[in-house]
C-alpha cells in the first residue's frame, strides 16, 4: 500500500509498505479523507510540536474518515485514552496520561491507505456526511470542546481570535450556543470574509494595530465576554487579554510556535479573568456527527482544496502558505 511520511523538517516521502495487521480490538480502515492540520504543519515545519520531537519517519494524519474491511463508513478518533488512569475515570479522556494519538509521537496516522485502529474509536457516519465531511468531524469535535469551556450563555458577546478551520467552527458553535454576538479577527482578508458569512457580525483585520479599539467601539467600550484564542499568535493572545470583559474568560485553543505563551498579569488580575487551555476534545465524536447530519454546522465549505495522496507534499505547502481554508488529502 501507498503512504507518506515525514522524514525530517519539510520532507515527506512517498512509500510502498506493508498492509498493516488489525490488533486485538481493532479493525482494518480503508482511509478515504484527510484533512491537514495546524498541528501537522508544526511537525512539517519544526520537526516536532511542543516538546515532542520527531522520532522515527512519522506518518502524519489525524483528522480522517475511511471505510472499514466490512464496508462500514466511519469517522475516526484519532485519539485513544486508556480508559482507566486517574485523569479517565475523572472524566477528562483528553488528559489521559497513557493517550495514543494518530499522526503523533510514535503512533502512524492516515496518510496512508490502510490502518489498523481501535474499534472503539470508529464512528459510523450517515450517507449524509460525506468522506470530506468526515474527515471534518475531528476539527469539529475540538471547536465544540474549545466552546464547551467557555460556557457560553444565551446572549453573550463572543470574540473569535484567529479563523482558521478551528476559528471558523468555534465561530459556528458559538453561535449555535447562544451568542448574540460575535466579533472575529485575522490577519488574511479570506478568512475575515468567511468569519462574516458565519455569522461573525464584525470581522477585523489583525496585526494591524487598530482592533482592539475596534472591538471597544463595536461592544460599546465593554469587551466580548468570552475570547476565543485560535490563531496560536502571540499578537493575538495579546488582543484577548485586551478585548475581554472583566469577569471574562480567555479560552486559549491556538498552539504557538515557539511552545511560550504571555499575557499582562495585571490586566488578567483587574479583570479577574479565567483562563482555559484547550487539549484536543472529549467524546465530542456524536455530538458532532448529530450536528453535521442535522445541517447544524456548515463544515462541507470549509474544505477549499484537495489533493490526492502522491501530491501530499504539495497540500502541505499550500497549507503553509495559508491559501484557503482547509486542505483536504484524499487517498
Ligand atoms: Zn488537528
Ligand atoms: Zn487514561
Amino acid at each position: 500500500m501507498k503512504s507518506v511520511r515525514l522524514h525530517g523538517t519539510g520532507n515527506l516521502q512517498l512509500h510502498d509498505e506493508d498492509m498493516p495487521v488489525a490488533g486485538d480490538g481493532q479493525k482494518l480502515i480503508h482511509v478515504k479523507s484527510v484533512g491537514v492540520c495546524g498541528s501537522d504543519l508544526h511537525w512539517f515545519a519544526e520537526g516536532s510540536i511542543g516538546d515532542a520531537k520527531l522520532e522515527h519517519p512519522l506518518v502524519l494524519g489525524h483528522e480522517f474518515a475511511g471505510i472499514t474491511e466490512d464496508g462500514q463508513r466511519v469517522a475516526i478518533d484519532p485519539a485513544i485514552p486508556c480508559g482507566h488512569c486517574e485523569f479517565c475515570e475523572h472524566g477528562h479522556p483528553n488528559l489521559c496520561s497513557n493517550l495514543i494519538f494518530a499522526g503523533h509521537g510514535k503512533t502512524d496516522g492516515a496518510l496512508r491507505e490502510w490502518m489498523a485502529w481501535n474499534e472503539k474509536s470508529l464512528f459510523p457516519i450517515p450517507d449524509s456526511i460525506s468522506d470530506a465531511d468526515g474527515a471534518m468531524l475531528e476539527p469539529l469535535g475540538v471547536a465544540i470542546h474549545t466552546v464547551d469551556l467557555g460556557k457560553l450563555k444565551t446572549g453573550m458577546t463572543v470574540g473569535v481570535f484567529g479563523c482558521g478551520p478551528i476559528g471558523l467552527l468555534i465561530l459556528q458553535m458559538a453561535k449555535l450556543a447562544g451568542a448574540a454576538n460575535i466579533i472575529a479577527t485575522d490577519k488574511l482578508a479570506h478568512r475575515l470574509e468567511a468569519a462574516k458569512r458565519f455569522g461573525a457580525i464584525d470581522a477585523f483585520s489583525a496585526g494591524e494595530g487598530g482592533e482592539l479599539e475596534q472591538i471597544r467601539a463595536a461592544t460599546n467600550g465593554r469587551g466580548v465576554d468570552v475570547a476565543f484564542e485560535a490563531a496560536g499568535a502571540q499578537d493575538s493572545v495579546d488582543t484577548c487579554f485586551a478585548a475581554v470583559a472583566s469577569g471574562g474568560k480567555v479560552v486559549l485553543a491556538g498552539i504557538p510556535d515557539d511552545d511560550r505563551t504571555s499575557f499582562s498579569a495585571s490586566t488578567a488580575r483587574r479583570k479577574g479573568l479565567t483562563i482555559k487551555l484547550v487539549r484536543r476534545m472529549k467524546h465530542t465524536y456524536p455530538r458532532a456527527i448529530e450536528l453535521v447530519s442535522k445541517g447544524l454546522v456548515d463544515v462541507r465549505s470549509l474544505v477549499t482544496h484537495r489533493f490526492p495522496l502522491k501530491d501530499a507534499h504539495e497540500a502541505f505547502r499550500v497549507a503553509e502558505r495559508r491559501e484557503g481554508l482547509k486542505i483536504l488529502i484524499e487517498v
